[in-house]
């Protein structure tokens, strides 16, 4: 176990070498030859008995100390990279919110259990002459405020980055009212955002629709960016139910 686990170690650093096979069976062989040899010409040298019994006691005292430590420390660290590549595959690395499909995900499950209330689509108002007026950079700081912005306001609903400047929210409960995402595009209109030295006022439009049985998932989704385009197109800076 401690070749195959030293291997996995070896390739977390990228000191990568298999040699785990042939040592497994080399030292299958030694164990094999050497216990062989003791058998057929007795043992090579005798100590005492009471030293023997010391001998075994701490031998297997420090193999199982050994054995125990290493499982533990290889676990934690299988586990801390799981967490990590799940991080990775769930969230948006800019954001830090959840990505698309990840959220698509858990939207088709939560449609199987019948507890999709409304689905929102919001997305910032003229981004691209942000973009242009400030810097690349400074839009990603940007994204990473309205991001923050949507977690504070909306801290029980689940938020994802659906496209570039897109974001998708659905609520966790059927108690949360639709009336929170005029609160965040109060909050966001007023909030100033720092990017390097600039300080920068952003608006989000929202469109949202109630879920029903007979729309299903994707088509609130479409009904719910209609709804977002309707208020777009009436001034931005504004929500429409
Ligand atoms: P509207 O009010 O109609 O939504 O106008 P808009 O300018 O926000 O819309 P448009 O879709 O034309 O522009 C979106 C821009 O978002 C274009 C793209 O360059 C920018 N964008 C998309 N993803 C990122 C990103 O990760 N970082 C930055 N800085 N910009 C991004
Ligand atoms: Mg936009
Ligand atoms: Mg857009």
């Amino acid at each position: 176990p401690i070749a195959f686990f030293s291997e996995y170690l070896a390739r977390r650093v990228g000191e990568y070498k298999s040699l785990t096979g042939l040592s497994s069976i080399g030292l299958v062989i030694i164990y094999f030859v050497s216990t062989g040899i003791t058998v057929i010409n007795g043992a090579v040298y005798e100590v005492e008995e009471s030293a023997s019994h010391v001998f075994f006691v701490l031998n297997s005292f420090f193999v199982f100390m050994f054995l125990i430590g290493y499982s533990a420390l290889m676990i934690s660290v299988i586990k801390a990279s799981e967490d990590k590549l799940a991080y990775m595959a769930h969230n948006d690395n800019l954001t830090g919110l959840f990505n698309r499909h990840y959220l698509m995900e858990q939207l088709r499950l939560m449609q199987e259990t019948n507890s999709i209330y409304w689905i929102a689509l919001a997305d910032i108002d003229k981004f691209k002459s942000i973009n242009d007026i400030y810097g690349h950079s400074s839009g990603d700081d940007v994204l990473k405020a309205v991001a923050n912005a949507m977690n504070e306001v909306c801290e029980d609903c689940y938020i994802a980055r659906w496209g570039g400047e897109e974001f998708l929210i659905v609520p966790k409960h059927e108690n949360i009212n639709k009336n929170i995402l005029e609160n965040l595009r109060e909050y966001i209109e007023k909030l100033e955002i720092t990017a390097g030295e600039h300080n920068i006022k952003v608006s989000i439009s929202i469109g949202a629709y109630d879920y029903s049985n007979d729309l299903k998932l994707e088509k609130t989704i479409i009904k719910a960016d209609e709804n977002l385009y309707v208020s777009k197109n009436s001034g931005r800076n504004r929500v429409t139910c």
